[in-house]
């Protein structure tokens, strides 16, 4: 009784796995990424459909995460986020694949004992981690200090990139031939990343989470518990706030509130002049701090009666929709990157 992801695991797990096995028959290694809030489902759950796949390698994305998804995943877990000096003791875990972004840090591990199994990052025009293509020449002298497995690139999600990591793999091969040819690619088709493969003669590994878990949304649903129905009479008042009802309708208490991360902004949609003004001239509403709620009854996305609660928000609905009943399940629409769910329904 609470925000429950509703999963069609059959056509759901199939999907994933054909996408994995596509990007197999084109020469592409799938890295599937699970990390921060496991985009819906939770890392631990991505950790283990993971190793139900059969893939070698699953990426975190904080050496915070690791524990969590090493647990629940058997091979090789991937940090996604750089190391860095403060994070000193993270070489306990065999298992664990470092991402090396900065000289120093690279210089810092290879001068070390530790021998850490490390990927270097190189800097693409998304610019947010990665050693300066200019630097691979120093990159190249450093590695034989680390256990070496390979460049990664991240790349930006719009426009083609495919040119870009082909001539950053090539550099970085030149400047270091006797390393392993091997590429770890984000935010590339598996064609594109296919293409990368055959133009560098590289081992090209695809780090992918949302194309891969949220792919196809069609068989994953959000639903929320209803949990409190009171009528409410104009001029009454409700809420934290005491906001006065300027007509009769219905208050509608539901699961998901900002813990969830449900309701935390209203969509785009809401915010138009023009829905402010239809929802003014259908009475009950204020000007003010009214937001479309992501709750749907009756077919229709329905406004927050007040901003959400922790665990629960408070829906309006005018006196001519019928409402639900307690211990029914409404539609929510969510982003999955920003939403805790309470349970996951696999059918
Ligand atoms: C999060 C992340 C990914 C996965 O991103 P999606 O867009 O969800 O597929 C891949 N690579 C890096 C470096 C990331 O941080």
């Amino acid at each position: 009784m609470s925000v429950t992801l509703h999963i069609a695991a059959g056509p759901w797990r199939d999907r994933v796995r054909r996408y994995v096995d596509d990007a197999a028959a084109a020469g592409v290694t799938v890295v599937p990424v699970a990390k921060g809030n496991g985009y819906g489902f939770g890392n631990a759950v991505l950790a283990a459909e993971s190793a139900a796949l059969g893939v070698t390698t699953v990426a975190a994305g904080t050496y915070e995460e690791v524990p969590a998804v090493a647990q629940a995943f058997g091979g090789d877990v991937l940090v996604l986020t750089p190391w860095r000096p403060w994070l000193d003791g993270g070489f306990g875990d065999e298992r664990v694949v470092h991402t090396v972004s900065r000289l120093e840090d690279l210089r810092a591990l290879a001068t070390g004992d530790a021998r850490p199994r490390v990927v270097v990052e190189v800097l693409t025009s998304m610019r947010r981690h990665g050693v300066a293509a200019g630097d691979l020449a120093e990159v190249a002298k450093l590695i034989d200090g680390v256990r070496f497995e390979g460049f990664a690139l991240h790349l930006p999600l719009t426009g083609d990139h495919t040119a870009e990591a082909t001539a950053l793999a090539r550099q970085a091969f030149e400047a270091a031939p006797a390393a392993p040819r091997t590429v770890w690619v984000s935010h590339l088709t598996p064609a594109k990343a296919a293409a990368v493969a055959r133009d560098t003669g590289a081992e090209v590994r695809l780090r992918v989470a949302t194309a891969l878990w949220l792919g196809d949304r069609t068989g994953l649903t959000a639903k929320a518990t209803v949990l409190d129905v009171h009528r409410v009479r104009r001029g009454e008042t409700f809420g934290y706030r005491q906001r006065r009802a300027r007509r009769d309708g219905t208050l509608l208490v539901v699961a998901g509130g900002t813990a969830h991360g449900i309701a935390m902004q209203a969509p785009s949609a809401a915010t138009t002049l023009r829905q402010r003004a239809t929802a003014l001239a259908r009475g009950g509403l204020e000007a003010g701090g009214r937001a479309l709620s992501p709750f749907r009854v009756a077919g229709r996305q329905r406004w927050f009666a007040e901003p959400p609660h922790m665990q629960c928000s408070m829906i309006w609905l005018p006196a001519d929709a019928t409402p639900p009943a307690v211990g029914d399940q409404i539609d929510v629409e969510v982003r999955f990157t920003t939403t805790t769910f309470d349970t996951l329904a696999w059918g």
